[in-house]
């Protein structure tokens, strides 16, 4: 061999070897760490109306996904009357009970009709309607709900997440909500994070961003942080109705544009297809409840079946 066919040998082994090294470095995060999406709805629906096409996309590649319903769904006066077929003013706890495990059941079938299993929804069992509450008491203070009467956490369909780890339910306390995320995101390691947004008109869903925030701070979650929109100030969505070949619009009410609070356009656009934007009418169609004195209720829901999602990602400062 040749001085000169030697070095030009040596030269190939050499970029070869830094070849390997650099797939390699690339590669290897990918196979190791495979997508992993946790979608936090405040209620069993929220999921599938702010994020029905990431979760169905998510599931079409391989990725893991989980949807964790922070609350039972049970304080909706109007929604356990049609449930129960009674008057609200008629509605007690069992209703109550009745209904969360009515909405658990849809939760279910709705991520059934997007791909995912029966085990990829936690259940963390906390009250509808108190988690502002919560997240401005004390770490201890207890609350009880007005409904149900509980003061501690429960599933219908299966174990609520704390007494599927721990042995026994949390109390309704602002300490157990931030312990429950925070060891859900230690234990799920997700790459991309979904929440309702701190702009939202429901307390719930505004509590549910500041917990998952604080969560996310204190675990030092260093992934990517979405949020969605659902009940859109003073409006949302538009266009109203069900416009699967149409994105979602920005408004101007009364010289107010809409959403309030929110830039416009959206930091990211998630395209659906004709074929997904109908899965995801489907899903909303599986969480149809019968609510007294609300027809509108699954019209407005419907809405959010568009030719895209739209997700806006917090100011630092606000992580
Ligand atoms: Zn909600």
């Amino acid at each position: 061999m040749s001085h000169r066919r030697l070095h030009g040998c040596l030269t190939s082994i050499l970029l070869c070897v830094i070849a390997i090294g650099l797939t390699g470095a690339f590669a290897q995060p990918q196979s190791t760490r495979p997508a992993s999406i946790v979608v936090f709805a405040p209620h069993p629906d929220d999921e599938v109306i702010g994020c029905a096409g990431i979760i169905m996309q998510a599931l079409a590649r391989g990725a893991r996904v989980k949807v964790v319903a922070i609350t039972s769904g049970d304080g909706f006066p109007a929604a356990a009357a049609g449930v129960a077929h009674k008057a609200v003013d008629r509605v007690g706890p069992d209703d109550f009970f009745a209904l969360s495990r009515f909405r658990q059941i849809q939760s279910r079938s709705a991520l059934g009709i997007l791909g995912g299993q029966a085990d990829d929804l936690i259940l963390l069992g906390y009250p509808d309607g108190d988690l502002g509450s919560l997240y401005d008491a004390t770490d201890e203070k207890v609350i009880r709900q007005q409904f149900t009467r509980k003061n501690e956490t429960y599933a219908s369909i299966q174990k609520d997440y704390h007494t599927s780890v721990h042995g026994k339910p949390a109390a309704y306390q602002r300490s157990s909500v931030l312990g429950d995320l925070v060891e859900l995101l230690t234990s799920l390691e997700p790459t991309e994070i979904y929440v309702t947004d701190q702009t939202d008109g429901h307390i719930d869903h505004r509590a549910a961003f500041w917990f998952v925030r604080d969560a996310a701070k204190q675990v030092g979650y260093k992934g990517a942080f979405y949020t969605y929109l659902v009940h859109g100030l003073p409006a949302w969505p538009f266009p109203t109705g069900v416009t699967p070949n149409l994105p979602f619009e920005s408004r101007k009410i009364e010289g107010e544009v809409v959403p309030r609070g929110l830039p416009w356009p959206p930091p990211r656009r998630v395209p659906l297809s004709r074929e997904q934007a109908q899965r995801k009418l489907k899903s909303i169609q599986a969480h149809n409840i019968p609510v007294v004195g609300m027809p509108e209720h699954q019209s407005e829901m419907e809405s959010f079946v568009k030719s895209e999602e739209v997700f806006w990602t917090p100011l630092p400062s606000a992580r």
